[in-house]
C-alpha cells in the first residue's frame, strides 16, 4: 500500500482522499493500492517543479549526466525487482519483463548519460549563436504496456535538457513508478527536479494540461486522449508531443523468406500480449502465398499458448485488465461477423486472469474494422494483396502510421518499399531495434520524436542570439 505521492523532493500525503487499487491481471488479486491525487497535488509538484528549474539548467549537462548515472547504478541493482513488478501489475511473462521491461529502459538512460559528452548544446549560425535551452516544466502523462520505458523515454532526455518533471503514471501499473521515484530519490536529485503524481488520468493529467506553470506535455497514450491533451494544452500554448496508437503492417513481398518473415512477424504481434503500440498487427502476404502463409501463422500463434507469465516457458500473459479483455474480445467478435476466417484462436486459456488466446484472422479487407482499430491484443489480421504497388495501398490504407516491416530477399526492393510507406519506423527483414534511433509516429500517431538526440532535442527551445 503506498499513500504518498513525491513531491519536491519527499514523499507526502496528497490532499486528494482517494485511492486506486492495482490488481493482478493474472491472478486478478488486488495486491496494493496507490493515492489518487487531485488538482491542488497537482499544483503543489508543479510549483516544485518550478522552483527546481533555474538551479537545475544552470548545472552543465556532465553535471546533470552525473546524477542520472547515479539513478542509473541504483535501477541497475533492481533489474529483477523491476521486472517482477511489471510482471506482477501487468502480465509481461518475465524473461520478457526482464529484458524489455526492466532492461530497455536502462538502455535508454544510459544511451543519455552518453548524449550528454557529445550533444551540442550551441550552434553557429552565420552570425548567430543558437543556444538551445530547457523548455521548462514538463508533464509526462504515460500508458501501462511499457511502463517505466514509456517513462524514461521522456524523464531521461527532459532531466537531460535541463528541464524539471512531473509524471503521471498510468492507473494499472503505479508500482514500478513508484519504484523509479524511490531511485530518483535514493541518487539524491534536488528536490523538486522530479515529481510523481498518482491517480485518475482524467483528474491529473486534465489538470496537467490545463495548469500554466507546466511548459509541455509529453504524452503516450490513446489517439483519443492524446487529442484531448492537444486541446486542453492550447489555452496556455503549451508543447505538445504525442506517442499516440499504431495499426501497423508487415509487407512481405513474394521473393521474402516466407517462413521467417510470418515466424518473425507472428511473435511481433503476439508480444506483451499484443499491447504494444508498435506492433505490426496487419501482416500483407501475395495472393499466391496467402494461404501457406496462414498455415505457417496459425502454427506460430499456437506456440503463444496462454499462462501465468512468472512461470518459465510462458510466452502468452493476460490482458492488462478486465475492460481491456472485453474489448479485445469484442473486436474479435466484430472481425468474424465482418466475413473474418479463425485460423487461430482456440486455444484453452485459464479461467482465471484476463486471458485472451493468441488469434490469427484471416480474409480480412482493409477497410474492415480490424484492419482499421487499433485491437491492443494478441490479435494478428491477414490480408492478401495483388501486386507491390496494391501491399504499399493497403499498407498506407490507415490513419495510423508508428511502424511497419518489409521483407524481401532483394534489399534495395525492401528499402524502395519502406521509403513508400507512411510510418515512423520500418525493419527491413527484422532489422534490429535502435535506440538511438527517432522513435515517433506519422497521421494520427503522433506528434514529435523520441530516443536518441532526436528525443533530448524535444525538452529543449532554441534562442538565436546575434553578434
Ligand atoms: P490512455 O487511456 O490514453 O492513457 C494514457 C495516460 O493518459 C494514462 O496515464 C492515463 O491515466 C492518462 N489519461 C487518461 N485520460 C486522460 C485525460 N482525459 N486527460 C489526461 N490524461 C489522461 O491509454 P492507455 O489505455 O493507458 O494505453 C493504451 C493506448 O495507448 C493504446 O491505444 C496504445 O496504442 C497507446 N500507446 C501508444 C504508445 C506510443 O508510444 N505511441 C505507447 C503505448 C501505448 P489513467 O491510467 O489514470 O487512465
Ligand atoms: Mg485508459
Amino acid at each position: 500500500m503506498k499513500d504518498t505521492i513525491y513531491v519536491g523532493g519527499r514523499w507526502v500525503r496528497p490532499a486528494g482522499k482517494g485511492v486506486r487499487e492495482v490488481e493482478n491481471p493474472t491472478t486478478e488479486e488486488i495486491i496494493s493500492a496507490v493515492p489518487a491525487a487531485d488538482e491542488e497535488d497537482v499544483d503543489r509538484a508543479v510549483r516544485a517543479a518550478q522552483a527546481a528549474l533555474g538551479p537545475w539548467s544552470r548545472l552543465s549537462p556532465a553535471d546533470r549526466a552525473g546524477y542520472l548515472e547515479r539513478l542509473w547504478q541504483r535501477l541497475d541493482q533492481r533489474r529483477d525487482d523491476i521486472a517482477r513488478t511489471v510482471t506482477s501489475e501487468l502480465g509481461t511473462p518475465l524473461p520478457v519483463s526482464v529484458n524489455i521491461q526492466a532492461g530497455l529502459p536502462l538502455t535508454v538512460l544510459r544511451s543519455y548519460i552518453d548524449l550528454a559528452q557529445t550533444f551540442q548544446f550551441t550552434e553557429q549560425v552565420g552570425n548567430s549563436l543558437v543556444v538551445k535551452e530547457p523548455i521548462g516544466v514538463v508533464a509526462a502523462i504515460t500508458p501501462w504496456n511499457y511502463p517505466l520505458h514509456q517513462i524514461m523515454a521522456k524523464v531521461a532526455p527532459a532531466l537531460l535538457a535541463g528541464s524539471t518533471v512531473v509524471l503521471k503514471p498510468a492507473d494499472l501499473t503505479p508500482l514500478v513508478a513508484y519504484l523509479l521515484a524511490e531511485a530518483v530519490h535514493e541518487a539524491g536529485f534536488p528536490a523538486g527536479v522530479f515529481n510523481m503524481v498518482s491517480g485518475a488520468g482524467s483528474v491529473i493529467g486534465a489538470a496537467l494540461a490545463t495548469h500554466p506553470g507546466v511548459d509541455m506535455v509529453s504524452f503516450t497514450g490513446s489517439t483519443e486522449v492524446g487529442k484531448q491533451i492537444s486541446i486542453l494544452s492550447a489555452d496556455t500554448i503549451k508543447k505538445v508531443s504525442l506517442e499516440l496508437g499504431g495499426k501497423s503492417a508487415n509487407v512481405i513481398l513474394d521473393d521474402a523468406d516466407l517462413a521467417a518473415a510470418v515466424k518473425v512477424g507472428v511473435g511481433n504481434a503476439m508480444l506483451n500480449a499484443g499491447q504494444t503500440c508498435t506492433a505490426w498487427t496487419r501482416m500483407l502476404v501475395a495472393q499466391n502465398q496467402y494461404e501457406q502463409a496462414l498455415e505457417l501463422a496459425a502454427a506460430a500463434a499456437g506456440k503463444y499458448r496462454a499462462g501465468d507469465p512468472m512461470v518459465a516457458g510462458t510466452r502468452l500473459g493476460p490482458l492488462a485488465s478486465a475492460r481491456q479483455k472485453a474489448s479485445v474480445l469484442e473486436h474479435i467478435r466484430t472481425g468474424l461477423s465482418q466475413g473474418a476466417r479463425l485460423v487461430a484462436g482456440e486455444e484453452a486459456v485459464p479461467d482465471r486472469g484476463h486471458f485472451v488466446p493468441a488469434t490469427v484472422l484471416a480474409d480480412v479487407k482493409p477497410d474492415d474494422v480490424v484492419a482499421q482499430e487499433e485491437i491492443f491484443g494478441p490479435v494478428l489480421v491477414v490480408i492478401p494483396y495483388a501486386d507491390e504497388d496494391d501491399a504499399v495501398a493497403i499498407a498506407n490504407n490507415s490513419r495510423y502510421g508508428l511502424a511497419g516491416a518489409v521483407w524481401s530477399g532483394d534489399p534495395e526492393r525492401a528499402l524502395a518499399v519502406a521509403r513508400r510507406m507512411q510510418t515512423g519506423a520500418i525493419d527491413i527483414n527484422g532489422g534490429a531495434f535502435n535506440p538511438l534511433a527517432p522513435f515517433g509516429g506519422y497521421k494520427q500517431s503522433g506528434i514529435g520524436r523520441e530516443l536518441g538526440h532526436y528525443g533530448l532535442e524535444e525538452f529543449l527551445q532554441t534562442k538565436s542570439i546575434q553578434r
